[in-house]
């Protein structure tokens, strides 16, 4: 069944589908006013059934690494935030509700891709649960949220207790009056530490190598500013100033702060393996637990693209020196938000942005070379 075919497919309705949509939204609006090339055709497709990203999912009481004046997207300014401290993940759902709103982004939900394959005849064909998209561009835009990621270890099926991901924790309500086990040394896992701290009867923070916080006064701005000189160094053979990583893992965001200051977050070493009601670590020291909470990280959800056979560089699909959102190689495939990897900072509001346009202009650049603007047409999802 075709659901549609379109100049620019993006997979993906999060922050970083929304920038692209953005960016192409405003080119077709300039066409329409006699500016520019022609409009491009496009459509979003997002597997979740509403809007925000992965944002939707995060616990009630996260909050965002900077202010709202510095969280924006490109185009909208994210509204201000009247509450304390800074804005919390329900400001950005809103936010990002507002913003495909405001744009009229096509956004075509709940869809989920399942394949991406090249078009006999130039281009991409897109199969999802409800049809099969054609378009000379795609852009990848699907996050990481829908690929958690939990290390094997000795003993877990053997572990009476319950466990979980980082994506199945909503707050610290469920988890009052029990012995818990967060894993992991990044933000999730000092976020989520930190905020079990009133509820649990007993706290252990585990991580592989003692935490490493950011100076406080870093905020998404900072990381910002430092993920791009650095890749700018990179990329001009200058001496790089540091990555974000030279600086820390952890963004030493107030609930943070104030439980490491108040002694509350002791990192304890990784664990060796599970027993049937704990944990034991290799001097043979065990601790009983009721609930092992992993905050280890995702991997890019890329699964659909398997069909096309990409070159890799490591885990993460190999790309363009020239423009690293785009795949290498290929002129009509660009990545958008998953990380340094592909651009960066492009994992981050503020940080999409500019990747966002220097993409949608090559997909522009790219659709003008191979002349392959189709008539628009695709129904809604
Ligand atoms: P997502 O938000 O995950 O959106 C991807 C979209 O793609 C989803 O809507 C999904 O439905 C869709 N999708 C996936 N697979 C498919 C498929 N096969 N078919 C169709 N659709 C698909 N960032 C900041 O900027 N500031 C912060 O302060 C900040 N704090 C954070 C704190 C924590 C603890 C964490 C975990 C993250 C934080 N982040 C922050 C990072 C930010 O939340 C994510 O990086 C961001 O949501 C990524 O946006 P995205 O659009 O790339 O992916």
């Amino acid at each position: 069944m075709t659901a549609g075919a379109v100049d620019v497919l993006v997979i993906g309705g999060g922050q970083a589908g929304l920038a692209a949509g953005f960016y192409l939204h405003r080119i077709a609006r300039d066409a329409a006013r006699g500016r520019g090339g022609p409009a491009p055709s496009y459509a979003i497709l997002d597997a979740h059934e509403s809007p925000g990203g992965a944002w939707q999912y995060y616990w009630d009481t996260l909050e965002l690494f900077s202010p709202a004046a510095y969280s924006s997207l490109p185009g909208y300014q994210m509204p201000p935030w009247t509450g304390a401290g800074n804005p919390s993940a329900a400001h950005v759902v809103a936010y990002l509700r507002t913003y495909e709103q405001r744009y009229g982004l096509p956004v075509h939900r709940p869809v989920t891709v399942h394949a991406v394959q090249d078009h006999p005849d130039g281009g991409y064909l897109t199969h999802t649960d409800r049809g099969t998209w054609e378009s000379t561009v795609v852009i990848n835009a699907t996050g990481s949220w829908r690929r958690p990621f939990v290390p094997r270890m000795t003993g877990a099926q053997e572990f009476t207790g319950s466990q979980l991901h980082t994506t199945g924790y909503r707050g610290r309500a469920a988890f009052t009056g029990q012995r818990i086990v967060v894993v992991g040394g990044g933000n999730s896992g000092a976020q989520v530490a930190a905020d079990l701290l009133p509820a649990a009867a007993q706290l252990t923070w585990v991580t592989r190598r003692p935490p490493r916080y950011l100076p406080d006064d870093v905020d998404g701005r900072a990381l910002f500013a430092l993920a791009t000189s650095h890749v700018r160094a990179v990329r001009r053979g200058e001496p790089s100033p540091g990555g974000v990583g030279s600086l820390g893992d952890i963004v030493a965001v107030p609930p943070v702060r104030e439980a490491r200051d108040a002694g509350h977050l002791q990192a304890q070493p990784m664990f060796s393996t599970f027993t049937p009601t704990g944990i034991r670590w290799d001097d043979g020291r065990t601790v009983e637990v009721d609930v092992v909470l992993w905050c280890t990280g995702f991997r890019p959800a890329l699964g659909h693209l398997r069909p096309l056979g990409l070159a890799m560089d490591d885990t993460t699909p190999a790309t363009d020196r020239e423009l690293p959102t785009r795949a290498r190689g290929r002129g009509g495939l660009f990545f958008l938000g998953h990380g340094d990897w592909a651009s960066p900072a492009s994992a981050t509001l503020v940080g999409v942005g500019a990747p966002a346009r220097t993409t949608v202009a090559a997909a522009i650049e790219h659709l003008t070379r191979t002349s392959q603007v189709r008539a628009p047409s695709g129904r809604p999802g």
